[in-house]
């Protein structure tokens, strides 16, 4: 068996006896140059073309049925008047299947349906094609012939690029050829997916990636589109050797990434497939298209993933031909409201569509610990990661509802469902006119605890929710998402400049900049981690920058620089011992001894991810100015549970006894030293589980903005004073680790709190 590596097979020689596709593709040009070209000439010209003995055209008609539409070599009369289920007989599964047949004893198949009309007895074998177009099943197309034979491979081949060019007839003439109200679905379909960042919006959809219309199929002229193809390829390179020159100077792993990709691009045997399609007859935006289709469903059976990326390179650079062609739409200036429909998604380009307006995105291949994933949640973008099968089914400006709360991309979904997601959206809007109201209200809870509620950020253009949502400050501003967005390290100079900017919009407002925390889920572009077994447990984080300190001295240095000699407070990630967090402010001291101007008060923290800290904490907390708890990366080594598995994402629960526990004798410990304690995981930011850790102590928490205000609103109904005893109770009745979360919530819900 031939493995995805091997180059791509030779060409074979054709067998004259059943016809020559070159012939074929010059007599069906002719008839499309005409103008001529009707359905029956193209069964005519195929079946000749393969030497059968005869063929069918089945077009797909609104309520999942095939029509017959045209017919050679077989009762004419039967046109129009045989129709099938879609699933209904061979024709009938290949348009469900999407998959073509090849059968040399059509009749004998368990699924053949035996129809008088037509007078197909005589005929033994078939080969059944789907007519597909943007992942939609328009047709189908068959040749039959007298005696049991298997098609051979560059038949089969040959019937898929007709397929391809009736595909291509069919959606440009739509109706007014083959009657009725042409083929677009206009069902609604559902898409299941895995959040990636949460939120509900309703728009047009936006696919992009998807081909456009092909003008010109057939070629009588292979040299002057061999030329184009070369000058398309040329002007792709080009915009790559910019990219590579121009985005990226000083080289690094993003630039090792993109020569990889020229590498990948230019040398896997893809192009001479396109330029043999040409010498074919077909056009060079045909002939992409077409090996672009071969390569998707390939890619389709493919499992391993070093494999995928590879092939998506290839497809990623068939994009831009196409965009070079003219048979792809470059990126609209802008795209407001629209919801994005897309295969694959960078960073970069998630930052560029989110600045072109677009109200949420549907990525088919992605994951909630993808670079884009994080971006979307640091912009409050709605996203969703969709099973695959969206971007080809959609067609642009069609209404799409993305739900990505409850995990559902829905393409063209009824009014009714339409309705029942306004009337959710707008309770949403009237709740969240009456959430406004806490804004400037301060978060005192009822007995009168102070609270301190602070943004987790990571981006410049994030900095607005200060204001948005009356935060009290940053409690963990993440580094490492502008190098992540960059798809680099930005030098000292800009790292300066973007830190203070950050301490220009928080003016008096305190700020802790965390290093950077790079590694495991959060890989610079062209980084795919050292190959460790565990990498969130790997050679990441703090443990880089102390191994490597120029990057960690060169973030400190550019930290102090942008303070201009305000107070600045850092903190450390991913510290596991007391000696790996005074290394980490050892240089930071050494740095700030060579700045001026010092800032007015240096403060130096650390985050409590790794559990080992919990047992260090006389030597740790005689040493840190303040201590953050990375509820995330704690949750994650305490129960030994990875953060990206969705499978485990509801199996332990911060509401359980043993991180309660750890977190009243944390509040303990850090009040009788003195030192100040936040909480900054996703937990913070989760009602029910705020006023539980304001219960045991907490009084600092660190969250999205779009937390802080539903945070605020319950925590300034909380009666701290009557739940502790409540939560003692469920705690003790739950000390066998389980969550507490149920009871809590019924607690809190019997007490007006709005969790
Ligand atoms: C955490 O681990 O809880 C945390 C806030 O850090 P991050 O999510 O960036 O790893
Ligand atoms: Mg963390």
């Amino acid at each position: 068996m031939r493995s995805e590596t091997d180059p791509p097979p030779k060409r074979r020689k054709r067998k004259p006896k059943f016809g020559d596709t070159r012939h074929l593709f010059a007599s069906l040009r002719e008839h499309l140059a005409s103008g001529t070209a009707s359905l029956p000439d193209i069964a005519r010209l195929v079946a000749e073309g393969l030497g059968a003995n005869g063929s069918v055209i089945y077009v797909t008609r609104p309520g999942e049925i095939l029509e017959l539409v045209a017919t050679f070599g077989l009762n004419i009369n039967a046109v129009g008047r045989i129709r099938l289920r879609v699933g209904e007989g061979i024709i009938g599964m290949v348009a469900a299947s999407g998959d073509s047949l090849n059968l040399a004893d059509a009749q004998n198949h368990p699924r053949y349906v035996y129809r008088a009309e037509i007078g197909e007895e005589a005929m033994a074998s078939m080969l059944a094609m789907p007519v597909k177009r943007a992942g939609r099943t328009l047709g189908v197309i068959g040749v039959m012939s007298r005696e049991a034979r298997v098609y051979s491979p560059v038949e089969v081949e040959s019937l898929a690029t007709v397929a391809m060019l009736l595909a291509e007839i069919l959606s440009r003439a739509g109706a007014s050829d083959v009657g009725e109200e042409g083929f677009s679905e206009t069902l609604p379909r559902r898409y299941a997916g895995h959040v990636l960042s949460a939120g509900i919006t309703r728009g047009k959809v936006l696919p992009y990636g998807a081909a456009a219309p092909i003008a010109r199929l057939l070629t009588d002229d292979p040299a002057a589109e061999l030329k184009r193809l070369d000058d398309a390829v040329e002007s792709a390179n080009r915009n790559l050797d910019g990219l590579i020159s121009g985005a990226l100077p000083g080289g690094g792993a993003p630039r090792d990434v993109l020569e990889a990709y020229r590498m990948v691009t230019q040398s896997s045997g893809w192009l001479s497939q396109v330029r043999e399609a040409i010498n074919d007859g077909l056009t060079a935006e045909t002939a992409v298209d077409k090996v672009a289709r071969n390569l998707r469903e390939r890619m389709r059976r493919i499992a391993d993933p070093y494999l995928r990326e590879r092939l998506a390179d290839i497809e990623d650079m068939i994009g831009r031909l196409m965009v070079a062609l003219g048979g792809m739409a470059p990126k609209p200036a802008r795209a407001d409201g629209y919801i994005l429909l897309v295969r694959r998604l960078g960073p970069a380009d998630l930052l560029d569509w989110h600045a072109r307006g677009i109200a949420g995105v549907a990525i088919e291949e992605a994951s909630p610990s993808g670079h884009a994933a994080i971006l979307a949640r640091a912009l409050g973008l709605p996203a969703l990661a969709v099973d695959r099968g969206a971007v080809d089914a959609a067609q642009k400006d069609e209404p799409a509802l993305l739900d990505a709360e409850g995990g559902t991309f829905i393409l063209r979904p009824e009014p009714e469902v339409i309705q029942v997601y306004d009337r959710a959206l707008e309770t949403r809007s009237v709740r969240a006119a009456a959430l406004a109201a806490y804004r400037d209200r301060p978060a005192i809870t009822r007995d009168g605890t102070e609270m301190q509620l602070m943004l987790n950020v990571g981006l410049a253009m994030e900095l607005d929710q200060l204001e948005r949502t009356g935060a009290d400050g940053i409690g963990l501003y993440r580094t490492e998402i502008t190098a992540l967005a960059a798809g680099g390290i930005p030098d000292v100079a800009g790292q300066a400049a973007e830190y203070g900017r950050v301490l220009d919009r928080a003016g008096q407002k305190r700020v802790q900049f965390r290093t950077l925390d790079l590694g495991a889920d959060k890989l610079l572009p062209g980084e795919s981690g050292n190959g460790e077994e565990n990498p969130a447990m790997g050679w990441r984080s703090l443990r880089v920058g102390l191994d490597r300190p120029a990057i960690l001295r060169r973030q400190l240095r550019a930290l102090l620089l942008g303070a201009q000699g305000r107070p600045l407070s850092i903190m450390f990630p991913m510290v596991a011992t007391v000696e790996e967090f005074r290394a980490a402010r050892d240089l930071l001291e050494a740095e700030a001894a060579r700045i001026r101007p010092a800032p007015e008060i240096l403060e130096a923290g650390t985050m409590l991810e790794v559990p080992a800290l919990l047992f260090q904490l006389p030597g740790l907390l005689a040493e840190a100015d303040f201590i953050s708890v990375g509820t995330n990366d704690l949750m994650q080594f305490l129960f030994a549970a990875d953060r990206g598995t969705p499978e485990l994402s509801d199996r332990y629960d911060t509401l359980s006894s043993p991180v309660l526990e750890l977190l009243e004798r944390l509040v303990t410990c850090c009040q009788e030293a003195g030192v100040p304690l936040s909480v900054c995981g996703e937990a913070a930011g989760r009602p029910l589980d705020a006023v539980a850790f304001a219960a045991l102590g907490v009084t600092s928490l660190s969250m999205s903005g779009n937390a802080i205000l539903p945070v605020k609103s319950v925590l300034v109904e909380a009666d701290l004073n009557a739940l502790r005893p409540v939560l003692r109770e469920l705690r003790r009745a739950g000390a066998a680790g389980g969550s507490i979360r149920e009871p809590l919530a019924a607690w809190a819900r019997e007490h007006g709190l709005a969790i």
